[in-house]
């Protein structure tokens, strides 16, 4: 089978995702690591290419500058008000460190909430973009963890990666761990666990060797949330790389090419990038329960969404929300859409043939409930 990873030379932007334990150690952060990785994207800058970071180690840096501080139980609060605390410190040793390369910071701090209104996702994109012309900026970006509540919350970094890699419209994401990358079995148990060096789609065999690897002490992700996070960038067209922050010269040395790591090849079907948002970043305000023949429509066939499938809804929403869409015997979700009418006219018009929508309704503004260019279907296997 043909293995080839991608055509590096075309590669112009790059979002790297850095992990806790790639820059912090037992003492906190850890200067010389953050020092030497400001050389390599100064190294990415010289060869024409964009970075993007997102940077973890606020909560791993404010643990360690509060040491007196009495961490036990660490709640969520406790978490927030040490993420406020080493957001600092994070910013400070990266502005330090790419300053020493003629380089700027610019901190984008985002929110699940943010990136789920269409609005402000625009407008973190049209800010990033701006950032991107000035040219000598690296925009570091982290979540806003001192205000995300603990249901809103992306919760890993690798999440918030995946999102923003969409958002920037990288041409590759970068995963920086402390692991070499996916293994066959768990390294940290099986010292002679076998790299896995390329991964041609993310299917159920791929996730269930990520099983709980990697959990960590410091971040809060895991080998499970960077191959889900490389699985939903593959399906954007985008190609991932997991890999170790600690090997020398990581980054330059993928950029020429080097087969270091896991390589996540992308679908040759891409999702475009607004269903990407619809599928990853949108937040559902309800769910419609669908019959088994709506079901096999929208899956299988690619139709749209009738009210006639429909057997009964939760949640208040508004035409131009987004729902999940439910079968309602499994009550396996299969997908999100944007709705055409809001809940109090579903409750009237599900059940029924859209030729009647105009009789029940008094106007009739859309034969769907949910139109199929406003829908994504979910590839199961990359969401478990
Ligand atoms: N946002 C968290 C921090 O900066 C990290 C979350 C993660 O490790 O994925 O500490």
């Amino acid at each position: 089978m043909e293995q080839s990873r991608v055509d590096f030379k075309k590669i112009r932007r790059v979002v790297v995702k850095i992990g806790s334990h790639t820059i912090c150690n037992d003492q906190g952060l850890a200067n010389d690591r953050l020092r030497a990785l400001a050389g390599q994207v100064d190294l990415l800058r010289r060869r024409g290419m964009e970075v993007v970071l997102v940077s973890s180690g606020a909560v791993a840096a404010g643990k360690k500058k509060m040491k007196s501080f009495a961490m036990e139980p660490i709640t969520l609060k406790k978490k927030q008000a040490l993420a406020a605390i080493g957001q600092v410190s994070l910013m400070s040793a990266w502005s330090k460190a790419l300053a020493a390369h003629d380089l700027k910071v610019a901190q984008i701090l985002l929110t699940a909430d943010d990136l789920a209104d269409r609005h402000r996702f625009i407008h973190a994109k049209n800010t990033l973009f701006t950032l991107l012309e000035m040219n000598d900026v690296i925009p570091i970006i982290n979540e806003n963890d001192t205000v995300a509540l603990e249901e809103l919350k992306f919760g890993d970094n690798d999440t918030l990666a995946s999102l923003v890699a969409s958002l920037a419209e990288a041409d590759i994401f970068v995963n920086l761990t402390d692991l070499d990358g996916l293994y066959e079995t768990d390294p940290r148990k099986d010292a002679n666990a076998v790299l896995i060096k390329y991964v041609e789609k993310v299917s159920q065999t791929v996730i269930s060797k990520a099983g709980n690897v990697g959990g960590s002490t410091m971040g809060t992700g895991g080998m499970r949330t960077k191959v889900r996070a490389a699985g939903r960038l593959a399906e954007r067209g985008m190609p991932s790389i997991i890999a170790n922050g600690l090997t020398r010269d990581i980054l330059p040395r993928l950029m020429e090419g080097e087969e270091l790591g896991t390589f996540f090849k992308p679908s040759a079907k891409p999702r475009g990038a607004r269903k990407h948002w619809l599928a990853f970043a949108a937040r559902p305000k309800g769910k419609l329960l669908v019959d088994q023949g709506a079901a096999k429509a929208l899956q299988e066939q690619g139709k749209s969404l009738l009210p006639k499938g429909i057997k009964d809804l939760e949640g208040d929403f508004v035409a131009g929300d987004a729902v999940t869409i439910v079968e309602s015997s499994s009550g396996g979700a299969l997908g999100v859409g944007l709705v055409n009418y809001p809940s109090v006219e579903v409750r009237h018009i599900m059940g029924r043939g859209s030729k009647e929508i105009q009789d029940i309704l008094g106007f009739c503004h859309s034969e769907e409930v949910i139109h199929r260019d406003n829908l994504v279907i979910f590839d199961k296997v990359a969401e478990v």
